[in-house]
This record gives C-alpha cells, sequence and structure tokens, in this order.
C-alpha cells in the first residue's frame, strides 16, 4: 500500500502517519523527521537543509530527494509506505511522477487531506511548542509556515483531486476517530 497524508502544520499528519504505518504493516517516512535527523547528526544534507527548517521554509527539492529515493525504493520492496510531508510542492509532486512512471508499483494509491481549521491548528502549535520545543513552532515561524502551505502545498491538493486519489477526511476529530475515517475509506478502496 502508498499513501500520501498532507496537511497543515499542526494538523496531526505524524501522528495518523504513525498509527497507519504500525496498522497497514508499511514504513512510515517522514521527510521533515528525516530533515531534523540529518540536521542534528550534522550530515551534508542536514548542514545545507539546516536554515531552512530554521525559517519554515521549504528545502531545495534536491535535497529532498536526495534524502527520500533510496528509502522510498526500500520501503516499496517490503510492503509500501505511508508519506508525510513529501511530495509537498506542485514541482515535486511532478518530478516524483514523472520518476514514478519508469519504476513499477511505487506510484501513490491515495492521498489523504487532513482537513483542520486554522483556530484548532493555533490551538495545538502552541501545545507542541510547550511540550516538544521545536524551533520552527515559535508564532512567527509558524505564522509563515501557514502561508508557506497555502501558496505552495495547497496546490497539490487539486493535482492530485483531478488524478480521482484525493480523499479528504476531517481531522477536527480526536485522534481514534481520524484514524477510523481514515481506514474506514482506505479499506473501502481495495488497494
Ligand atoms: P509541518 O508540516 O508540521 O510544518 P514537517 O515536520 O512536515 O512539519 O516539516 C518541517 C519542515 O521541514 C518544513 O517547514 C520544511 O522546512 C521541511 N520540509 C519537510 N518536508 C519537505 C519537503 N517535501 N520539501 C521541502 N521542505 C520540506
Amino acid at each position: 500500500m502508498r499513501l500520501l497524508l498532507v496537511a497543515y502544520p499542526g494538523a496531526g499528519k505524524g501522528t495518523q502517519a504513525t498509527k497507519l504505518a504500525t496498522h497497514y504493516k508499511i514504513a512510515h517516512l517522514s521527510s521533515g523527521e528525516l530533515l531534523r535527523t540529518e540536521v542534528a547528526s550534522g550530515t551534508k544534507i542536514g548542514t545545507a537543509a539546516a536554515d531552512y527548517l530554521r525559517r519554515g521554509d521549504l528545502v531545495p527539492d534536491e535535497l529532498v530527494f536526495e534524502m527520500l529515493s533510496a528509502p522510498i525504493l526500500e520501503a516499496v520492496s517490503t510492503g509500501g509506505y505511508v508519506l508525510d510531508g513529501f511530495p509537498r510542492t506542485l514541482s515535486q509532486a511532478e518530478e516524483a511522477y514523472s520518476v514514478a512512471q519508469e519504476i513499477k508499483g511505487v506510484e501513490l494509491q491515495a492521498v489523504i487531506y487532513l482537513r483542520v481549521g486554522q483556530e484548532e491548528l493555533l490551538g495545538r502549535l502552541r501545545a507542541r511548542a510547550d511540550r516538544e520545543g521545536r524551533t520552527d513552532d515559535d508564532e512567527v515561524t509558524v505564522a509563515h509556515r501557514f502561508k508557506v502551505f497555502e501558496t505552495q502545498t495547497e496546490p497539490l491538493l487539486d493535482f492530485y483531486a483531478s488524478r480521482g486519489i484525493l480523499l479528504d477526511i476531517n481531522g477536527e476529530q480526536a485522534v481514534a476517530d481520524v484514524f477510523d475515517d481514515i481506514t474506514r475509506v482506505i479499506d473501502g478502496l481495495q488497494i
């Protein structure tokens, strides 16, 4: 099974992706988590990405592709993936789609959009900032990440809708209820 989760910062992408990976026995690949690990380990990719992450800007495509190509292919050979945070722009989606056309069995089968209102998002991010202390969760950077999502990531939704693989899920419910909604729709697809 091959899934992608798309959502505003704070909508619960990471939480649901972790649960889906366990449930369907597929790999959870979070571009944000992987980038934070690269930064913490001081790798070449991490060093190049650090300033973008700190500002809440998107990291250049070539770094993201370099980091994720091998893990995605590896996941495909062991049952599939749930991608969390990649593709995140139309250009990443188009490039990933064209690469996937040349390799059998790697292309996305369903894209889950977790819909959560801005007020709820802000409340959750404030709580996460207190709990986890992520450096990009301060108020100014969060506002910037929202803008980046609106301008650069939202166009993805039309791209996947026009391909007929977009699922719209109400993310403003308890974690278990969101998960139930997602799995009910996915199981109905028989992928
Ligand atoms: P959130 O979606 O909650 O903002 P993530 O952990 O998914 O958080 O991403 C954190 C940061 O990682 C982003 O602000 C961006 O700098 C970088 N990032 C993650 N995925 C990508 C991607 N596909 N392309 C470019 N940058 C990315």
